[in-house]
């Protein structure tokens, strides 16, 4: 993802210098005066909103345009830049350097290093070996745009530091020399990690060459290749680089959830919400992004899936999210701190500076609103038109994503109740718990089922027995410990799923929940009704059939019932029947 104005070492034509485009930011990796020649007949330069120069050390062929770009991008372009150093004592050179030199105005530039910088991506220095006088002063960067790893090595006498980074899906671009010298990598030396390297995975491009065609010959048989330069004949338009990352963003997250959703691991809706996520803050060039949820039941708002902040719960009717739902539009605002709908709340406790915000509603295919996206300060600010028409394609997708979520959800919720129900309780019988019972993990359940429930029907009438249903499925709710889970199992019967309990510990917790159902009073239809649960409990085996667990618990329950009611029964499976 990195093009290169120049890739050659100290003394040639074209001096390294790398770049990308972040959104509309420009980043130079370390800026040599022949790139900035270069980077000032480019088109695309008066679009971008800032620029931004990742240092790798002070020697001058990488350094010296800084000042030159400084002062057009004050005087010509209006557009700030900042100079991020790989460390504290970098930066102190670099400003020595700079404060030094008429006319680079201190308004117009900042330096600052990475640890400093707020930065729309992650970026580490890693600090190389090179010649003596600038040990400790000299770095490599590691980069994660967009899922995208880079390292970018500057110049360096070694890969070691490197190798850590350097696994399958990694781009590295490595200095390569033909000529033997202490502080460089020397191409035949290199060659045979970087082939090992390419093996697991890792594309490699070379860079920094002080012999461009011997070093060609060299990887001639290979599928290492040279830094792609930058086509300045035939310049490419920032819109068609845009266009062309753009493009390549969305087939690799496409491709990864492909990969996802055929591997042997269970992929879940939650993956593909944070993968479409991070597609739509691509697709518009936002800081930040986040997908909502519109749960219409419980009347709020949740982030299914947030890129660059924490999970949020709100209200319905709150914040802008909540506006372009009410009213099904879409809400931009570039200038949000002047906006009523907007909760200033999270940035003052984040110390975050909300600059523009673009909201837009999702709807399932029957034109119901069920979810919205949030996209976060672009730079330049956001265009309603435009930016939509980009988050679409994610947008249509997360709609799929988000109705096919909410229809499995329901499928697997009894609405009289709140609980999940029959085909709830399979579903994580066998995912969740048959994954705690291969691990070796104790898991117990009961069944219990309200005694005499037809009685509450026939006295009280249907409506205060559903009541009734709903008063008992409340107590089991709020009974489940973590990782517990309540069920109902069908008419006036309920499941309780209870992992790393035992028997005795799971017939305690039904005991209790059996003394507060007969010490509560439900009030429906203006009636007070006293009921009670008869229980049967058992430890779940994980050698026997869902089916067989399930009647081991009914046949304690029927016990029960045998028994007099309102009692837990329990024991564990008799051993003739275990194997
Ligand atoms: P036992 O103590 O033996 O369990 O007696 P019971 O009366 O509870 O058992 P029975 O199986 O005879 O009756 C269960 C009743 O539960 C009958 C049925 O109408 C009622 N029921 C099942 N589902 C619902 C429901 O969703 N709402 C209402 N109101 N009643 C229901
Ligand atoms: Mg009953
Ligand atoms: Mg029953």
């Amino acid at each position: 993802m990195l093009q290169f104005f120049g890739r050659g070492s100290a003394f040639s034509e074209l001096h390294n210098c790398a770049f990308f485009l972040n959104g509309q930011s420009l980043i130079l990796m370390d800026c040599p005066a022949s790139a900035f020649q270069a980077l000032k007949h480019v088109s695309f330069l008066t679009s971008c909103s800032d620029i931004r120069i990742f240092v790798t050390h002070t020697h001058a062929d990488h350094i010296n345009g800084i000042p030159l770009l400084i002062h057009y991008a004050f005087y010509v372009l209006h557009t700030p830049v900042s100079v991020t150093a790989p460390s504290q004592e970098v930066a102190e050179d670099l400003r020595l350097y700079l404060d030094h030199i008429e006319g680079c105005d201190p308004t117009g530039y900042r330096i600052e290093t990475a640890a400093d910088a707020i930065l729309p991506f992650t970026a580490e220095a890693i600090s190389v070996p090179h010649t003596p006088s600038l040990a400790g002063r000299c770095f490599g960067w590691h980069l994660n745009v967009d899922g995208k790893e880079i390292i970018y090595t500057g110049d360096t006498s070694s890969l070691d530091p490197f190798m850590p980074y350097l696994h399958e899906g990694v781009t590295l671009y490595t200095e390569a020399s033909y000529y033997t010298a202490t502080v460089h990598l020397q191409i035949d030396m290199l060659l045979p990690v970087l082939l090992k390297l390419m093996q697991s995975g890792v594309r490699v491009f070379l860079m920094h060459l002080d012999d461009e065609a011997k070093i060609t010959e060299k990887i001639c048989d290979t599928d290492i290749a040279l830094a792609p330069l930058f086509d300045m004949k035939g310049e490419t338009a920032m819109s068609d680089i845009y266009a062309k990352e753009t493009l390549d963003s969305i087939f690799s997250i496409t491709h990864d959830l492909y990969k996802q959703m055929c591997s042997d691991q269970e992929s879940s809706h939650e993956t593909l919400f944070a993968d479409l996520t991070s597609l739509g803050k691509i697709l518009t060039g936002a800081d930040r992004a986040s997908f909502w949820k519109w749960d219409k039941r419980r009347h709020e708002l949740w982030t299914l899936s947030a890129i660059g902040t924490e999970r949020i719960v709100i209200p319905e009717t709150t914040g802008l999210v909540g506006k372009a739902l009410r009213e099904q539009k879409v809400v931009v605002t570039n200038d949000p701190y002047n906006d009523p709908d907007f909760n200033p709340e999270v940035d003052k406790k984040t110390g975050y500076i909300t600059r523009s915000v673009l909201v837009m509603p999702v709807a399932d295919v029957n034109g119901e609103f069920i979810g919205a996206y949030q996209m976060i300060n672009k730079p330049g600010g956001f265009d309603a038109a435009e930016d939509c028409r980009k988050l679409s394609p994610a947008a249509l997708i997360c709609g799929l994503a988000l109705e096919s979520e909410t229809f499995l959800e329901d499928s697997q919720r009894d609405r009289l109740t709140q609980l999940k129900n029959r085909m709830g309780f399979y579903a994580d019988y066998l995912h969740r718990y048959g994954k705690m019972l291969a691990a070796g993990r104790n898991v117990s359940m009961f069944l219990c089922d309200i005694d005499h429930f037809k009685r509450v029907n026939d006295t009280y009438g249907h409506n205060a027995g559903d009541d009734a249903l709903a008063f008992i499925a409340d107590i089991l709710q709020k009974s489940c410990r973590s990782g517990d889970n309540a069920y109902r199992w069908g008419g006036e019967e309920f499941i309780m799923l209870m992992p790393d309990t035992t028997l005795e510990d799971a017939a305690k917790l039904a005991e209790d929940i059996r003394m507060r159902v007969m010490n509560s009073t439900c009030i429906a239809d203006g009636n007070e009704i006293h009921m009670t649960l008869s229980f049967g409990c058992c430890a779940i085996d994980s050698n026997l059939s869902v089916e067989a667990n399930v009647s081991h618990a009914d046949q304690l329950l029927y016990t029960a019932k045998e028994g007099g009611r309102n009692v837990v029964k329990w024991e564990p499976l008799p051993s003739w029947q275990n194997h």
